[in-house]
């Protein structure tokens, strides 16, 4: 049978499209399928309220790696940065407004402790040299449990990074992995506010307990981005993250690559052991070389494939990948600037073109991750907030704004039989009302807003358990681990289908990582069956 294309990507998230970017690139036919009306997956602009267009999934950036900006064009497709003024961490009664200048920031953290500006630098000092371990290993492929000489020769070029480490910087690198954020939290800081500020870090990239062994792994991902060239920066994309993924849409086509909107692949075709298409939910089959799953690793192997295809055990052990990630997200449409309970007045600070997070202290993010575990709403949330219209006019009516919010930890099913659909709404008010005091007029403002459960993030972006990141970063679901051992060179144990989605290695975020690596396994495929 002659193959109607060389490459299938089934689904056009950022990571589908970087992999379709690539294999054009290379000069492979190829074909991306989404099955929603707009290319992005998790990174995409849309309007959720009539005049008022938001980044409504993801919406800061870091991780992107710069190869693949670099590679796939993306400046010279439209993408554009912007750069947040800081960051305002609140709790309760306090806050600290960070902007990077040390004068700023010594004299912040000295209202809470003498030591902790100090510590602070010392540990992002850490978090840099020891991460560099890790961002080495970002674009490579994890060495495999069971392979062969380039497995071995993966891992001694890991050992060899981590070579280069000073012994205590090796004993700190594997403490971040091993402990708790909790130990780690407490072996470097001293005041509450310091100490609950890095919790909450965690906590934005976590469903775990902070006292579980590897809950500390997020730091890093905090940590290890960077932004217009600077380490650890988080900024925004002009126009929302929407602009990222059409640009690299523009870059795929630019490379004759063909993208098709509103195509939901039912199933992937398998003939004598071999995926050799895609049908398509209107009965469509195409067929190809190969076949690059975006969907998460449970939505390609326990849906798209049938069982017969893959061994019992690779099934039976996907089906138990932990996932979800306790997020809710709320997207508002303003009528004018929220005031800001620290900086009050209606003209714009500084503070306003920030990332801003509202979190409880730490027990209670901790009480906040075990009510959400039994189904339950936390009291006191944490919230994540940038108002990106401060920055980009491109968003909202002249004076108007939108604002994202990222709330947790939020149940993906709640307690009782109780059903998102009845509670979203008073969940949603309860939000605003706990926002509302520290942006005294928030609610006067809104003239539109957007919510979607951990269920609807689901329902719209194909998210298996509304799961951000394709499956959590824990211990034993990263590196060579994710999301199995014998899928985590983006091979999978289906000859001819591949994986170039979050639930690979390196693992969720907007990095485009995943995509590029499993690019690379399959031209390198390709090219060997020629
Ligand atoms: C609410 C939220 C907030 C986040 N915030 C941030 C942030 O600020 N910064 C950051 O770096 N990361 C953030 N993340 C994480 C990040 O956005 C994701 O990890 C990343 O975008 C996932 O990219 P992906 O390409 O691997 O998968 P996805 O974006 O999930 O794309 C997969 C695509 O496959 C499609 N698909 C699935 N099944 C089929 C099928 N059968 N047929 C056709 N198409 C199919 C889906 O529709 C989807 O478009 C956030 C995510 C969410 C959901």
């Amino acid at each position: 049978m002659s193959n109607d294309f060389d490459a299938i990507v089934i689904g056009a998230g950022h990571n589908g499209l970087t992999a379709a970017g690539y294999l054009g690139k290379a000069g492979l036919r190829t074909l991306v399928l989404e099955r929603r009306h707009v290319v992005g997956g998790a990174a995409v602009t849309e309007e959720f309220h009539p005049g008022y267009r938001n980044s409504i999934a993801s919406y800061v950036v870091s991780l992107l790696r710069p190869e693949v900006i670099r590679d796939l064009e993306l400046h010279q497709h439209g993408y554009e940065l912007i750069h947040l003024k800081g960051g305002l961490e609140i709790c309760r009664e306090d806050h600290l407004y960070l902007t990077g200048e040390e004068a700023n920031d010594r004299a912040e953290f000295g209202r809470f402790s003498s030591s902790d500006y100090d510590a602070i630098k010392r540990f992002e000092a850490m978090l840099e040299e020891t991460g560099t371990v890790i961002r080495n290993q970002w674009l490579r492929e994890p060495p495999s449990l069971n392979g062969g000489l380039m497995d071995l020769l993966g891992m001694l070029k890991a050992g060899r990074d981590m070579h280069g480490l000073s012994v205590d910087l090796r004993h700190r690198l594997l403490q971040m992995f091993t402990s708790s954020a909790a130990d780690i939290i407490d072996r470097w800081f001293e005041s509450p506010m310091v100490r609950s500020m890095y919790a909450s870090h965690c906590v934005s990239g976590n469903n775990a307990s902070l006292y579980h062994p590897g809950s500390a792994i997020p730091f890093f991902h905090h940590a290890l981005g960077e932004f217009d060239g600077e380490k650890g920066g988080w900024g925004l994309s002009k126009g929302g993250m929407g602009q990222i993924t059409q640009a690299m849409a523009s870059f795929a086509r630019s490379k004759g690559v063909e993208i098709r909107t509103e195509a939901v692949v039912d199933k992937i075709v398998v003939e004598k052991g071999r995926a050799t298409g895609v049908r398509l939910a209107g009965g469509e089959e195409i067929s190809a070389r190969a076949i690059l799953s975006n969907a998460d690793p449970k939505r390609t192997f326990l849906k798209l494939v049938d069982a017969e295809h893959l061994p019992a055990a690779f099934v039976e052990d996907i089906s138990h990948l932990r996932m979800g990630h306790a997020s809710l997200r709320m997207n508002l449409a303003l009528n004018g600037l929220p005031e800001l309970r620290d900086y009050p007045g209606t003209e714009m600070h500084p503070q306003h073109q920030s990332s801003i997070v509202i979190y409880p202290p730490m027990d209670v993010m901790e009480q906040n991750y075990h009510s959400a575990k039994a189904g339950h709403m936390p009291e006191e949330p944490r919230l994540d907030i940038v108002i990106p219209s401060t920055l980009d006019d491109s968003l909202a009516p002249d004076g108007h704004h939108v604002m994202s919010i990222l709330c947790k930890y939020y149940p993906f099913e709640p307690a009782d039989n109780q059903q998102w659909d009845d509670m979203r709404d008073r969940v949603a008010d309860d939000i605003v009302n706990h926002l509302a005091r520290y942006m005294p007029n928030i609610k006067s403002l809104i003239v539109g807003r957007q919510v979607l459960t951990p269920q609807d993030l689901e329902r719209v972006f194909g998210l298996t358990e509304g799961d951000i990141f394709h499956g959590r970063h824990d211990l034993d679901q990263i590196f060579s681990l994710r999301p199995h051992p014998s899928a985590a060179k983006y091979r999978t144990p289906l000859k001819g289908l591949y994986l170039c989605g979050s639930g690979s290695h390196p693992g969720g975020a907007v990095s485009g990582a995943p995509g590029h690596n499993g690019a690379k396994r399959v031209i390198r495929d390709l090219r060997k069956r020629r």
